[in-house]
């Protein structure tokens, strides 16, 4: 099946009772037994509920997996997930990792005795160089917000499988329409589905995907063990949104594609970031594991002066934190998701003062253009 009918069938199931084409929200904390221990498979909502386990088959259907696992937020995965750890375990990081991932590794999971690394894993060798004999995870974001690195999964999952890590790929800023990094032989899938798998901006909530049973079996475990689960409502308002992901997702991508070819003929903008762009250092790998190129770009306007009165001139494009929804949105990174990044850490990847964000929603194009181009001119 391709991906465009998985997104609306798959997981679903018209309703026994009335035959509702749509899986209902089943909003309730637990399930009578016919006779005493006797269930219909359902005992208690934090362990198991329809609708979750709807959104669940769904989502591991898109990244061509085996299980899904949903969540309350993208960062309740990531705990999750490195709860697969123990202490005295080390654990490998992209360096320019999503902030609050980062804030989790560094200021509560290294007090349980976890070590960590974060390396530039868009650099095979040093990927390659920072495995040590205790490494046990490794954990890439590709691509990389808002710098967008690529890191390669084919030499990612290569590498893991040889030294028997896991590995896992956060695939939330490329959705499972462009990009699924199980087909490479990534052990672990995670996404916040807050960004464009919701796609609405009106839920929080994350996933993790594998066709490994034995990492599958004790996800299931810790989901239940720790509980961060999603309510039933939130799972399906994200089921609904995951039925216009292919379409949602082209309109991101043939957008940013058309802003990125305005903007790169602008003397204004010191240096554009989009990985569909052929000077992007990493053009022929993004082409080669991405089908598209996804709705994120980021653009260098000189100064934090310009950064800062560019973002104030846009009237469509709303100044806000996350990304991934069908409204476009410009975002400072180091006044806002990236100021608790250390100055040094930010002059490494390059991330400047004077770089902006945006996240291309699915308006009008002509709209977005002449956004940008009334916002550009008033710098001068
Ligand atoms: C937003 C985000 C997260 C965290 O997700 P929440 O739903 O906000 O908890 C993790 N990774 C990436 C790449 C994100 O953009």
């Amino acid at each position: 099946m391709k991906f465009a009918t998985k997104q609306i069938h798959a997981g679903q199931h018209p309703e026994e009772t009335t035959g509702a084409v749509i899986t209902p929200i089943f909003q309730t904390s637990t399930y009578s037994n016919e006779k005493l221990g006797e269930t219909k498979g359902f005992d208690y909502g934090r362990t198991i509920n329809p609708t979750r386990s709807a959104l669940e088959a769904n989502l591991a259907a898109l990244e061509n997996g085996k299980y899904g696992f949903c969540f309350s937020s993208g960062m309740a995965a990531v705990q999750t997930v490195i709860n697969l750890f123990k202490p005295g375990d080390h654990i490998i990081c992209t360096n320019n990792v999503y902030g609050g991932t980062y804030r989790l590794y560094e200021q509560v999971m290294r007090d349980f005795g976890m070590e960590f690394s974060y390396i530039d894993t868009s650099d095979n060798n040093a990927l390659k160089n920072a495995v040590k004999e205790n490494t046990k995870f490794i954990y890439v974001e590709t691509p990389t917000n808002p710098m967008l690195n690529i890191t390669d999964l084919k030499f990612l999952a290569e590498l893991s499988r040889d030294k028997k890590i896991v590995s896992c790929v956060d695939n939330t800023f490329m959705s499972p329409y462009f990009q699924n990094p199980l087909d490479f032989g990534v052990d672990i899938v995670l996404h916040s589905t807050t960004k464009y798998i919701n796609g609405h901006s009106d839920v929080i909530g994350g996933c993790l995907v594998t066709s490994d049973e034995k990492i599958a079996e004790r996800i299931k475990f810790l989901q239940n063990s720790i509980g961060s689960v999603p309510s039933p409502f939130d799972c399906w308002l994200v089921l609904r949104s995951t039925k216009t992901l292919a379409q949602r997702m082209k309109a991101h991508n043939e957008n940013a594609v058309n802003i990125c070819k305005a903007l790169s003929k602008n003397k204004q903008i010191e240096k554009l970031y989009y990985p569909g762009l052929e000077t992007h250092p990493q053009y022929e790998l993004a082409k080669s594991q991405m089908s598209g190129f996804g709705g994120i770009i980021s653009l260098d306007v000189g100064s934090y002066e310009k950064a800062v009165d560019f973002c104030n001139a846009l009237k469509i494009f709303q100044i806000a934190e996350s990304l991934g929804g069908v409204e476009s949105l410009v975002c400072h990174p180091v006044s806002m998701t990236h100021g608790s990044v250390p100055v040094d850490l930010r002059n490494e990847f390059g991330l400047t003062v004077g770089l902006v964000r945006l996240s291309v929603g699915i308006e009008d194009i002509d709209d977005l253009l002449a956004d940008i181009d009334n916002a550009l001119k008033s710098l001068n």
